[in-house]
């Protein structure tokens, strides 16, 4: 199938073309026609699988056919977890809308709100933004969502994971009740299906993977280790490999530092992305990555989420995630777009129950490597860390939910803890 037997106009193939891309992916198959309908779309779709495209490409082109003449209203509102994928699903809404007469912004926490504000005061088409920043801009009044006829919830798996569910009903709640909804999440949990029940209307579902399944492209392989020679390993792992470009994911923000210094220390370079980085020095680490200055990124799972770096070859589970899930979204970095890549796993005998309910959840038993002078330690326990250190992650994770949007100051007033938020935290202790 080509890109231009879908429908899209002259403009948007324009600047398709000018992307470099060929064809549509799969997700963009599926989901750009119902949405170029009118429909309400639900989509499962993993990072990586051109799923931005999936829904911009169609969003733009409905709001260009019907152009408002004297003013712009916000007409379409995509919604994401993290101030990163909104400044990468930004740059996208840029790039497709190059040829258009559609203006678009994005607005999100961590720096100063007056040039947003500025912006949207000039009149936006597609206002990109995270929950917590909108909705102060719309306590202030800087922003009405009453003209949205589009509204796009990406990640949304991710936004019930960092507690921005009450948000999402704020904000759903001044909006017209007639517009079109398009959901997009790698997930399907029980809480997905009822936010999608109370927010679309017969929705089209469209599927790109299969559920919580790994993408082909990616090899998967796990090293086992003792826990103590895990940062050896990896800086041999990297400097033997000649590795340039390396995601690597810790379960905490102090461990990503840690890390980060003792890379540094044996030549190689690299920077950490987490919550407690200003959005300047997270902008850095990552511009640094995107252009070879750094040569590996530590980042925990929420400052990563949604990063788009294409062609990555190389990510690295310095820990493996306790939720098992998030296996799939930090393997998700690798192998995109058709790309192959590598994802390694260094898993210390506490980590045994993790590695089995990521198994489990991907279907398949991963290859386990061994290298000689990095045994793992026959003697060490297989009992999960964290239940030894009641309640220290659960906080790491909950400080950093808060720190990735702009919403510290009231978030806990905003969000009563959900039930399936404490189950989660219980299976983190
Ligand atoms: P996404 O899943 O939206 O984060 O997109 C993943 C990557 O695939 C991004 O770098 C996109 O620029 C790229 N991409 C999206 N659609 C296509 C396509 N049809 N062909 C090639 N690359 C694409």
């Amino acid at each position: 199938m080509q890109f231009n037997s879908l429908g899209l106009s002259q403009a948007l193939l324009k600047a398709i073309s000018k992307k470099g891309y060929t064809t549509p992916s799969p997700i963009q198959q599926k989901a750009i026609p119902p949405i170029l309908q009118g429909k309400d779309v639900l989509a499962s779709a993993q990072t990586g699988t051109g799923k931005t495209a999936g829904f911009t490409l169609p969003l733009l082109h409905i709001l260009s056919e019907n152009p408002k003449e004297k003013y712009r209203p916000i007409r379409a509102l995509i919604l994401t977890p993290t101030r990163e994928l909104a400044a990468q699903v930004y740059a996208n809404v840029r790039e497709y809308s190059e040829f258009l007469n559609l203006k678009s912004a994005v607005i999100f926490g961590g720096v100063n709100q007056n040039p947003q504000v500025a912006t949207m005061r000039q009149g936006i088409d597609v206002l990109v933004a995270t929950p917590g920043r909108l909705l102060d801009l719309i306590n202030q009044n800087h922003i009405s969502l009453k003209r949205v006829e589009i509204l796009v919830l990406d990640e949304a798996d991710r936004m019930l994971d960092m507690g921005f569910l009450r948000d999402i009903e704020r904000i759903i709640k001044i909006m017209p009740e007639k517009r079109q909804n398009l959901m997009f999440s790698a997930t399907f949990s029980p809480d997905i299906k009822k936010l999608a029940h109370g927010i679309l209307n017969h929705p089209v579902q469209v599927e790109a993977t299969p559920e919580n399944t790994t993408v082909d492209a990616i090899t998967q392989k796990v090293y086992r280790v003792a826990k103590g020679l895990k940062t050896n390993l990896i800086i041999k792992l990297i400097s033997d490999g000649n590795w340039k470009q390396v995601l690597v994911f810790t379960r905490t923000k102090h461990g990503a530092n840690k890390l980060c210094e003792k890379m540094g220390k044996a030549g190689i370079k690299a920077a950490a992305i987490h919550g407690n980085k200003s959005q300047g020095a997270r902008t850095k680490a990552l511009g640094g990555f995107k252009n070879g200055s750094v040569s590996v990124l530590v980042a925990t799972d929420i400052a990563a989420r949604g990063l788009d770096i294409p062609l990555l070859p190389h990510v690295i589970n310095f820990e493996l995630p306790n939720i098992a899930e998030d296996y799939v979204h930090r393997i998700g970095r690798t192998g995109r777009a058709g790309a192959s890549g590598e994802a390694l796993s260094l898993v210390s005998a506490d980590e045994t129950t993790y590695l089995r309910d990521i198994e489990k959840l991907v279907g398949i038993k991963i290859p386990v490597e061994i290298v000689e002078g990095f045994e793992p330690d026959p003697n060490a326990s297989t009992e999960p860390e964290k239940r030894q250190q009641r309640g220290g992650r659960d906080r790491s994770r909950n400080n950093e939910r808060s720190a990735s949007n702009n919403t510290q100051k009231n978030d806990s007033s905003r969000r009563p803890k959900r039930n399936n938020e404490r189950r989660r935290n219980d299976r983190r202790n």
